[in-house]
């Protein structure tokens, strides 16, 4: 199995921490997102324990809501010590509602609008990411109306590609994240940041991109962000406090992908930003990363209900679930490999060679092709693994599909913490 908390039980079934996946999917039906709170927690703690011990005891991780935001993740990452990075009101919203303490949020996003900006100073975030002039410009005034004075990180592009897919690497000069440093524009938001009367700049942004497994481009980017820091503090006397290095780190889809040490990355880089501060002359900032896929992909586990088996002579098997891209876009955007076996004979030799299809009327609705599992009958529970980040968060309603139940295993308990989508939860805001 891709991880240890996933095993075989004297059915032949896939158990999910403990539990009997097909018991799941009877009692609380199909889609259902399956998330291992344990897998999860053992995943925070590895971060804050290893950036506690390479960066010192003020570096924290953030965990990135993007990739996975409900109420119940909330106070998951908060008894585990992470602080939280949100993109939107959105975001911020449910993390509030779940009680997540709001001094320890960072608000990002390259398009803050006015109202988002006076909404999350109402508020009271920690520190507001500022990509860009517009929203320094803004959030001066709007921070100045309210008679506040707010906490910013600048976020800065520093020309790293690396070497992931196009549409999650962010880190490159031609990107629409954050403020260049190759071009110079840099040292003018980092000017215009310092005049401002109601913002206080804090330090540093940049993230590079996503699955990422080495870390090289963490290292450069460290190294590059102690240059720059150096070089602000010697023209302008602003020794930046924080760098903040993103999220990124990859994991595995397939057993193709490595195993990521997660500790040991962490130490490289901590032993290259020390290297680096040393010889640019300045002291070691106060480290926080953003890991968002790493932290909940693997905890997550996806059950459908097959609906049958179409064997296209001379071409292709495809086998049908009750679900897709409107539960897991992964595939149709990015081409997206995954894990999927036949949970209902977890004991069977794969060796059907099937596409499996989703529901949707788009012959792009796709979760995997070319796979081997156990040849499914229709009414097996088919389990795409890894599906806890971008999946429950990309879900849609496209051809007006509920959005599935979400239940959290725990300890050898389940308990439900997202209901499944209704057809007038669809409709209610329909006049
Ligand atoms: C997406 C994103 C993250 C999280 O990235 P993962 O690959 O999920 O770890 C962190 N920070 C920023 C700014 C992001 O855009």
């Amino acid at each position: 199995m891709l991880y240890d908390n996933l095993s075989v039980n004297d059915k032949g079934h896939l158990t999910i921490g403990g539990i009997d996946s097909v018991s799941l999917a009877a009692e609380y039906g199909t889609p259902l997102y399956v998330l291992d709170e344990d897998v999860i927690r053992s995943k925070c703690r590895t971060y804050v324990d290893a950036m506690h011990k390479y960066f010192g005891p003020e570096a924290a991780p953030l965990y990135a809501s993007k990739a996975l935001c409900f109420k119940g993740i909330y106070p998951v990452v908060a008894s585990e010590g992470m602080c939280v990075d949100v993109v939107s009101p959105g975001e911020i919203y449910t993390a509030a509602a779940a009680g997540f303490p709001v001094e320890k949020m960072f608000f990002h996003g390259t398009n803050k609008t006015d109202s988002d900006i006076r909404f999350a100073l109402e508020k009271g975030v920690g520190y507001f990411v500022v990509d860009n002039f517009n929203e320094l410009a803004s959030l001066d005034r709007i921070a100045g109306e309210l008679g506040m004075k707010q906490k910013v990180l600048l976020r800065l592009t520093l020309g790293l590609d690396p070497h992931t897919l196009e549409a999650i690497n962010t880190g490159r000069v031609d990107s629409q994240f954050g403020v260049p440093v190759d071009t110079g524009q840099a040292d003018e938001f980092v000017r215009e940041a310092l005049d401002c009367a109601n913002i206080s700049v804090e330090g540093y942004h940049s993230h590079v991109g996503s699955q990422i497994f080495e870390s090289d481009s963490f290292m450069r980017q460290v190294e590059i962000l102690a240059e720059y820091s150096a070089k602000v503090a010697k023209e302008t006397g602003f020794a930046a406090k924080i760098f903040n290095i993103g999220g990124g780190f990859g994991v595995r889809y397939t057993d193709k992908d490595p195993e990521q040490n997660i500790p040991e990355r962490i130490r490289e880089v901590s032993e290259h930003l020390k290297d680096a501060c040393s010889r640019c002359g300045i002291g070691i900032p106060v480290i926080y990363m953003e890991p968002g896929r790493s932290i909940v992909a693997d905890a997550g586990v996806t059950l459908y209900e097959t609906g049958g088996v179409k064997e296209v002579k001379g071409y292709r098997n495809y086998v049908t679930v009750d679900g897709g891209m409107t539960d897991n876009p992964r595939y149709a955007l990015y081409k997206s490999e995954y894990t999927v076996l036949n949970a209902s004979r977890a004991d069977e030799n794969a060796d059907y060679e099937c596409t499996i299809a989703g529901r949707c009327c788009e012959s792009g609705d796709r979760i995997a092709e070319y796979i081997n599992i156990a040849k499914p009958e229709r009414g097996d529970i088919i389990a795409v693994l890894t599906t806890g980040a971008y999946n429950y968060a990309m879900a849609s309603n496209y051809n007006r599909v509920p959005r599935p139940a979400l239940v959290m295993v725990k300890s050898g308990e389940a308990r439900l913490a997202v209901r499944r989508e209704s057809f007038e939860d669809m409709m209610k805001n329909e006049l």
